[in-house]
């Protein structure tokens, strides 16, 4: 199939790596040319284990190209992927001008064509916004009627940065929300290679489901975190307590997001939950759940300040810094936060992740780091040895650089282990520290 993918982003360049991997021939769609030009040298323009090499693939066999021209990429694909950001605004709720902007010069352009295209939207939008805002949007640009002159349909991602490619081809639901049965027989012949059967429902409820899916995945986070918390002082191995429950079979739940560890981040849960609850306000529907769920992850990064406060010492060795191993995705990371909140408190803090090395940033992610944290990039280091001779205290947040981290030192200074999850069990022979 032919396919074009807007926004090449942490969604888009993974989809439209993976989409040519499938032997699709893919046009990634961007106006930011930090996002094209790499992409056309064969370089991810973000950390994404194995999506530099599906590039260097597709560049290479030809099937995946990037560019800014809208009208090239529509006119010359079937089938538009939209995965444009989605941010909060200041009040939470959320910003769809991104989405907004590119149904209207996706529209445009179709306006122009001869035959049917298909617009899918990825884009994590709220309940009623393809109704209210993208089908106008297509349909005013185009000068055609959804479902005749083209076809549109909402199909949520779900995928997870650091394990996206492995969740591309292995996701646990594929949804797609139907308007026209066009785009839908398109989108089911796409995903006739997985295993996953396609759930087809109305386009509200496959937004709705997306919402449900990240709020659920932050209370269980919540959840883990404060059964952790409780379990700590008490002197039990709270990772233990939630294996545990896991395991009981009547009970059904699944491990993910369930473990002990650091407050979330990232650029979907806080963001998500923050446009959930708005959306309720309007609604007059009270959320005490969601809301507990947000106040109960502040509360875990002061427990962290506290932490670290409770030491005693001043100079501070902060190994990670994106908000999970293996991205270098720094949006909403709970470490950026700490770091901010030591550094604020005159902490002497020196910072080391191996996907946020100013050297070696590019774009985005440069300008991301000397727009947002200016004051932070004067504290990151490229070597992590002169992290161990400042700290008098470490603080981990990143475990496949904390293992190389002592074995470089051996001695008795406090270890705080912030890292949460599936790649982490707190293990008091390798950590003597502090865990959760
Ligand atoms: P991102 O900020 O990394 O990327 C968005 C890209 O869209 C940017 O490169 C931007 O330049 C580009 N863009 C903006 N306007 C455009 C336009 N008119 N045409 C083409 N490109 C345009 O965002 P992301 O993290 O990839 O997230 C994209 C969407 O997917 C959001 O709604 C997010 O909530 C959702 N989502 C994200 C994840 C995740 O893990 N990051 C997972 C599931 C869903």
């Amino acid at each position: 199939m032919q396919i074009s993918v807007f926004g090449i982003g942490y969604v888009g360049a993974v989809s439209a790596a993976c989409l040519a991997n499938d032997g699709h021939n893919v046009i990634a769609v961007d106006p930011n040319p930090h996002k094209v030009g790499p992409l056309n040298e064969g370089i991810s323009p973000i950390v994404e284990p194995g999506l530099d090499e599906l590039i260097q693939n597709g560049i290479g066999s030809k099937r995946l190209k990037a560019t800014s021209d809208v009208r090239e990429a529509v006119n010359g694909t079937d089938i538009s992927f939209v995965c444009v950001g989605t941010p909060s605004r200041s009040n939470g709720s959320l910003d769809t001008s991104y989405v907004a902007a590119a149904a209207e010069q996706i529209g445009a352009a179709i306006r122009e064509k001869n035959s049917f295209h298909s617009v899918v939207m990825r884009s994590t939008i709220l309940p009623g916004t393809m109704e209210s805002i993208v089908l106008p949007a297509l349909e005013r640009a185009s000068g055609r009627q959804a479902g005749v002159g083209f076809g549109v349909a909402y199909y949520p991602e779900f995928l997870r940065e650091s394990t996206a490619i492995a969740d591309y081809y292995d996701p646990g639901a594929i949804i797609f929300g139907r308007h026209d049965q066009a785009t839908i027989d398109r989108l089911l012949e796409l995903h006739k290679i997985f295993k996953v059967e396609p759930r087809v429902v109305s386009i509200r409820t496959a937004e709705a489901v997306k919402y449900t899916n990240n709020a659920w995945h932050a209370l269980k986070i919540s959840f883990a975190n404060e059964i952790g918390n409780i379990c700590k002082e008490a002197g039990i191995d709270g990772h233990v307590v939630l294996d545990v429950l896991c395991a009981d079979t009547r009970l059904n739940i699944s491990k993910a997001y369930l473990k002990p560890g650091f407050a979330f981040g990232g650029s979907c849960l806080p963001k998500d939950l923050r446009a959930l609850r708005f959306a309720a306000r309007r609604l007059d529907v009270p959320t005490p759940i969601l809301d507990a769920t947000m106040a109960a992850n502040e509360e875990q990064l002061r427990r962290a300040y506290s932490m670290v406060a409770a030491t005693g010492k001043r100079r501070i060795g902060l190994i990670g810094l994106s908000f999970k191993p293996e991205t270098d995705d720094l949006r909403e990371s709970p470490l950026v936060e700490l770091a901010e909140r030591l550094f604020g408190r005159g902490y002497d803090i020196r910072i080391y992740d191996p996907n946020i090395q100013v050297s070696k940033l590019t774009g985005a992610n440069l300008q991301f780091v000397k727009s947002h944290l200016p004051h932070l990039a004067t504290l990151l280091t490229s070597d992590i040895d002169e992290v161990v001779d400042h700290a008098e205290v470490f603080v981990l947040g990143n475990r496949d650089e904390a293992k190389r981290l002592m074995s470089a030192i051996n001695d008795e200074r406090p270890i705080i282990d912030l890292v949460r999850v599936d790649q982490t069990r707190c293990s008091g022979d390798l950590y003597q520290g502090i865990c959760w």
